[in-house]
C-alpha cells in the first residue's frame, strides 16, 4: 500500500494495542492507517483469557473484532512489514518491506514482542498448547495437571510457586540457582526440584515426555517455561532512540500514555510493556491514541494562530 496524502497517524502493529490505538483516533475523526505483518505473540494459543466481556475468545478472532470496529472509525489497515522509518521535517515518511511509501504527522509503534524460548529440544512445537509461560494466560487451564517447569534461570522458581497454586503435582527441572528461602517455599509448597536440565521435549500420548540430562524421562501434562519477550529496537532507533533495559528485556521507553523520548513518536503494547497482557497492551493503545489526538488538536491552533 502506498499513498502520497499525509494521513494523521501511522500505527505500526495490529495487535490489541496498535488496534486500540485506532479505534480511538477513528473516533477522533483521524486519519489512520495500520500496517501489520500479521504474527501476534499470542497467534500459538487457542483461547486468551482474562480477557473481561470476551473471556476465552480465540486471540484470532478477537483481533478480526479489532479490525472490524477499527475499520467501522474510519482506519485503513493493510497488511504489510514496516521496514524503515524517518523523519522528514515535522513529518514521518514510513517505507514498508515492498518499497511502497507512506507518510503521517505521527506514528505508534505496536510492534509487540517476539518470545525467545530455552534451547530444548522439541520444546517450540509445543509452544503455546502444552508449554506454557503464564499462570493468569492458561494457568486455570493447567489446574489439577501433571506439571513440569523447565528451569533456565531462577524465574522458575517463580514460576513453579506460582503453578503450584493451581497443581499439586508440579517438578522443577533444570541447574539453576536457587536461594534458601526460595528453596524453603518450594518445599512447603511441595514442588519436586531436580537439578538436572532437560534435553528434549516429545509428543507422549496426550501429554508430553521430558527427557532429562542423566537419560530419565518426566511425564507430563504440561511444561512451564519463562520465555524472553525480544523488542525489535530497529524502527525506534532509526528514529533516534535509545532501548532501554530492564531484568525482562529491551523495550522502548516511553510515559505511561505511551510518550516516547523522540517526537512526534509513541509506543504501546508489548513494544514497550513486554510483560502487559492483551488488555493492559489494548489500554496502553487508547492511552496512546487519545494523547495523540489531543497532540495533534494544539498543533493544529497553533499553525491557525501563525497563519491569522
Ligand atoms: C502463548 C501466549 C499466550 C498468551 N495468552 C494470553 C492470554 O490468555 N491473555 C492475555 O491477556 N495475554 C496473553 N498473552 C500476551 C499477549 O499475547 C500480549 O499481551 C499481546 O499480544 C500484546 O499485544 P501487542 O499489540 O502489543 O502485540 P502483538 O499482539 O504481538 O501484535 C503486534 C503486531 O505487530 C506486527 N508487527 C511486528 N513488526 C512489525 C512491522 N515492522 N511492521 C508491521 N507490523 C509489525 C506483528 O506481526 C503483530 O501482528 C499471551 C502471550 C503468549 C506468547
Amino acid at each position: 500500500m502506498s499513498s502520497h496524502d499525509l494521513v494523521d497517524v501511522v500505527v505500526v502493529g495490529a495487535g490489541a494495542a496498535g488496534l486500540a490505538a485506532a479505534v480511538a483516533l477513528g473516533r477522533s475523526l483521524r486519519s489512520v492507517i495500520v500496517i501489520d505483518a500479521g504474527q501476534p505473540r499470542n497467534r500459538y494459543a487457542h483461547a486468551a483469557h482474562n480477557v473481561l466481556g470476551q473471556e476465552g475468545i480465540a486471540p484470532a478472532e478477537l483481533l478480526e473484532k479489532g479490525r472490524a470496529e477499527a475499520r467501522s472509525y474510519g482506519v485503513t489497515i493493510a497488511p504489510g512489514r514496516v521496514a524503515k522509518v524517518e523523519r522528514t521535517g515535522s513529518t514521518f515518511a514510513i517505507t514498508l518491506d515492498d518499497a511502497s511509501l507512506l507518510h503521517s504527522r505521527r506514528i505508534i509503534l505496536a510492534h509487540g514482542a517476539v518470545d525467545d524460548l530455552p534451547e530444548v529440544e522439541g520444546l517450540s512445537d509445543f509452544w503455546g498448547t502444552k508449554v506454557l509461560h503464564c499462570a493468569y494466560c492458561h494457568g486455570f487451564e493447567a489446574r489439577d495437571s501433571e506439571i513440569v517447569v523447565v528451569g533456565t534461570s531462577p524465574m522458575a522458581a517463580h514460576q513453579a510457586l506460582m503453578f503450584s497454586q493451581l497443581s499439586k503435582t508440579v517438578s522443577l527441572v533444570g541447574t539453576i540457582d536457587i536461594d534458601e528461602q526460595t528453596s524453603e517455599r518450594l518445599d512447603s509448597a511441595g514442588v519436586k526440584v531436580l537439578g538436572t536440565n532437560a534435553v528434549r521435549v516429545s509428543a507422549e500420548g496426550d501429554g508430553l515426555s521430558v527427557e532429562l540430562s542423566e537419560g530419565d524421562h518426566l511425564s507430563c501434562d504440561n511444561i512451564v517455561v519463562a520465555s524472553r519477550p525480544l523488542v525489535d529496537g530497529t524502527l525506534y532507533t532509526q528514529l533516534g532512540g535509545q532501548m532501554e533495559e530492564n531484568p525482562m528485556g529491551r523495550f522502548i521507553p516511553g510515559t505511561q500514555t505511551g510518550r516516547t523520548p523522540i517526537e512526534g513518536v509513541w509506543a504501546a503494547g508489548n513494544a514497550q510493556a513486554p510483560m502487559a497482557m492483551v488488555y493492559g497492551s489494548a489500554a496502553q493503545g487508547v492511552m496512546a491514541g487519545a494523547e495523540i489526538n489531543f497532540d495533534l488538536i494544539l498543533e493544529d491552533i497553533s499553525v491557525a494562530s501563525a497563519q491569522n
